[in-house]
């Protein structure tokens, strides 16, 4: 049901906590897909920062929460767009195993969040 009720007239509702999650997830992988290769210090001090102060305000204060306890060990790696999409993958990887949901393989972030599949089912 909730698949079709995007496509229904008057039915935008606002998203609840898988939908924000679903959405958020692509748009921070999606972010570090196109992280440039040889950041500039500035723009890893920066990247670093916003990944911080998004885990001061995400609206879930159970998902923030508990960002926020792993983000004080698990300092974000801005080095390059390698290291910091597979710094995500890790972290999105332990979020999953936390929900019991199926951990996801590291390999394959650029190919889901940035090159499309390598049999063409994206082109
Ligand atoms: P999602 O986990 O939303 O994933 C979306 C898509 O990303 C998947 O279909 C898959 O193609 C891809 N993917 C999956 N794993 C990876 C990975 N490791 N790397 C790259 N791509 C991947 N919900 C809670 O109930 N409790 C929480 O504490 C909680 N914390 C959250 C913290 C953050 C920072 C965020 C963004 C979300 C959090 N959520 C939490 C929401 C939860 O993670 C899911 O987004 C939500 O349950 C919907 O799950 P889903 O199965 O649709 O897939």
């Amino acid at each position: 049901l909730n698949s079709i009720k995007g496509f229904l007239p008057q039915s935008k509702c606002p998203l609840d906590r898988e939908e924000l999650g679903r959405s958020t997830w692509s748009f921070l992988h999606t972010m570090a897909a196109y992280y440039p290769d040889r950041p500039s210090s500035t723009q890893q001090q920066d990247m670093g920062q916003l990944i911080n102060l998004f885990s001061k305000f995400y609206p879930c204060e159970e998902c923030a929460e508990d960002l926020r306890s792993r983000l004080k060990t698990n300092h974000p790696d801005t080095s390059s767009r390698h290291a910091l999409s597979q710094w995500l993958c890790r972290l999105h990887n332990q979020v999953n195993v936390r929900l019991g949901k199926p951990e996801f393989d590291c390999s394959l972030v650029d190919e889901r969040w940035r090159d499309g599949w390598k049999d063409g089912s994206c082109d």
